[in-house]
């Protein structure tokens, strides 16, 4: 299902979806799961679709849930909606190739992480306009971090001060990460990763708070709490 890309950006927003979300307990995907009456996948496409840079936003589904996708964001949003993957970077694979070679900038946005604000998305955004080939939001680690064996013995203190917490939206250039995908032979959690084996630089810029991925049942309370703030933190 496809919808024209808009002539207002020149970005495209990939938005992987098609996870099951098991680690939320039973129940239906996670970006359909139920955020204050809406699924997670509404609130994402909300914020994305706010954004000035944003032009095409690609959804990937679970592929049984295709059209019903598509029907849930036609109110919110033009989006196209392809079917996802077994694999996150199945996924990725899918929502980007469907993405016209005009639009030079692609960000991948997990659906799980759907109170992001605009501001990180023009963030990310306008650090690949820049030149950057990638880019990633991230945060400080506040834990401290220790190493550990087999046997969960203490192998030693990582410094923190070198650590960063990494979120989505992680921004491109557009042919850049085709070549990383292409080039993945491993799976990988995050696209910046699949960069960073191709020996390309990755740069970090400023994520949100609100940027939480929701994974676990105390994050869905923890978003259902931001929703209620008058100014919710940035
Ligand atoms: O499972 P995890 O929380 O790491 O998933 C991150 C994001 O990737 C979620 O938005 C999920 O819907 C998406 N995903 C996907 N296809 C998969 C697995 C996960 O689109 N096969």
């Amino acid at each position: 299902m496809t919808a024209q890309p808009s002539a207002r950006g020149d970005v495209a927003v990939v938005v992987p979806a098609a996870g099951a979300g098991l680690r939320l307990g039973p129940g239906a995907p996670k970006a359909l799961r139920l955020l204050e009456g809406e699924p997670l996948l509404v609130h994402a496409v909300r914020r994305i679709a706010a954004a000035p840079s944003v032009a095409m936003i690609v959804i990937a589904a679970p592929p049984a849930d295709v059209d019903a996708v598509h029907t849930l964001l036609a109110e919110i949003a033009p989006v196209t909606v392809v079917a996802g993957g077994a694999e996150r970077q199945e996924s990725v694979a899918a929502a980007l190739a469907v993405v016209p070679p005009e639009l030079g900038i692609v960000l991948v946005h997990d659906a799980a992480r759907c109170l992001t604000p605009v501001s990180v998305f023009e963030r990310v955004a306008a650090t690949v306009r820049d030149g950057a080939d990638a880019v990633i939001p991230v945060l400080p680690v506040v834990d401290t971090i220790k190493e550990v064996d087999d046997e969960e013995t203490v192998l030693g203190t990582v410094d923190r001060s070198a650590l960063r917490a990494v979120q989505t939206p992680q921004g491109f250039r557009a042919s850049v990460l085709r070549a990383a995908h292409a080039a993945a032979a491993d799976s990988h959690t995050d696209d910046a990763g699949a960069v960073e084996k191709l020996g390309l630089p990755v740069r970090c810029v400023p994520g949100s708070d609100l940027a939480l991925k929701i994974t676990r049942p105390i994050d869905m309370a923890v978003a259902a709490h931001l929703l209620t703030l008058p100014a919710p933190p940035s």
